[in-house]
């Protein structure tokens, strides 16, 4: 079924309470390996580009306009790292469904695979850096996967959420490359990346989305 304007409100609308929900446990993560803010930043970011998109006309936004409004939106109410990275994957989405009045499934898994290779790009983070990148690419990845074997989107974005669930995990026993935490050295071995935790609370949501 076709992913129209309305749809994609509703699904920003989804990850900024799921990001709410869990805005004091991102803090926590980041405190422990960061400067303690990656809830906020994450909660402020999807809150703000839900409240954008929102308030967008659904008889005059096209999808592109929806991912290029949370970019911005995104961007500008956050000051951390995760600003930029999540503009960029938003913005990316936006140009990967250009002139497309709403989003086939194949649209919407390449929009979500854009949006990944979009924050490696930014943050030039590579997989096993202990960053969200171990999250994203491993989702984008089966999500892929998954549509090219002809799913149903509810089953590309379920192997997706556990892929990133698995991706989240395993960056307890990494050492970070990247960021304010490659500042710790083996410090960091124990403990989940932030930016990893959030990436999977947005799949998660994306994926409770593409069950409906
Ligand atoms: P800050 O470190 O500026 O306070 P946040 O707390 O919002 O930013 O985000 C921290 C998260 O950003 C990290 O946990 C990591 O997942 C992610 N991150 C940091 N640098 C990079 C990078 N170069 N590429 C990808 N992700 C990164
Ligand atoms: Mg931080
Ligand atoms: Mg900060």
């Amino acid at each position: 079924m076709a992913i129209t304007t309305k749809d994609l409100q509703h699904l920003f609308a989804l990850i900024a309470g799921d990001i709410a929900a869990q805005r004091d446990h991102l803090c926590e993560l980041d405190g422990a390996i960061g400067d303690g803010d990656h809830g906020l930043a994450m909660d402020a970011g999807c809150e703000a580009a839900a409240k954008a998109v929102g308030g967008l006309d659904p008889a005059q936004a096209a999808p592109t306009a929806v991912f290029n409004a949370a970019a911005k939106a995104f961007l500008n109410a956050v000051g951390a790292s995760s600003g930029p990275l999540y503009a960029t994957a938003f913005m990316r989405a936006g140009a990967a469904v250009k002139d497309k009045p709403e989003l086939s499934d194949d649209d919407f898994v390449r929009a979500f695979a854009v949006m990944a290779q979009g924050i490696q790009e930014r943050g030039k983070a590579e997989p096993g850096e202990k960053t969200m990148v171990d999250t994203w690419k491993p989702a984008a990845d089966a999500a892929l996967k998954v549509r090219a074997s002809g799913s149903a989107l509810a089953e590309c974005f379920d192997m997706a959420d556990r892929a990133a669930r698995q991706g989240c995990e395993a960056t307890r026993d990494l050492l970070a490359a990247k960021g304010r935490a490659s500042r710790l050295g083996d410090r960091v071995i124990g403990h989940i990346d932030p930016g990893a935790a959030s990436a999977a609370i947005i799949i998660a949501s994306i994926a409770k989305f593409a069950r409906h």
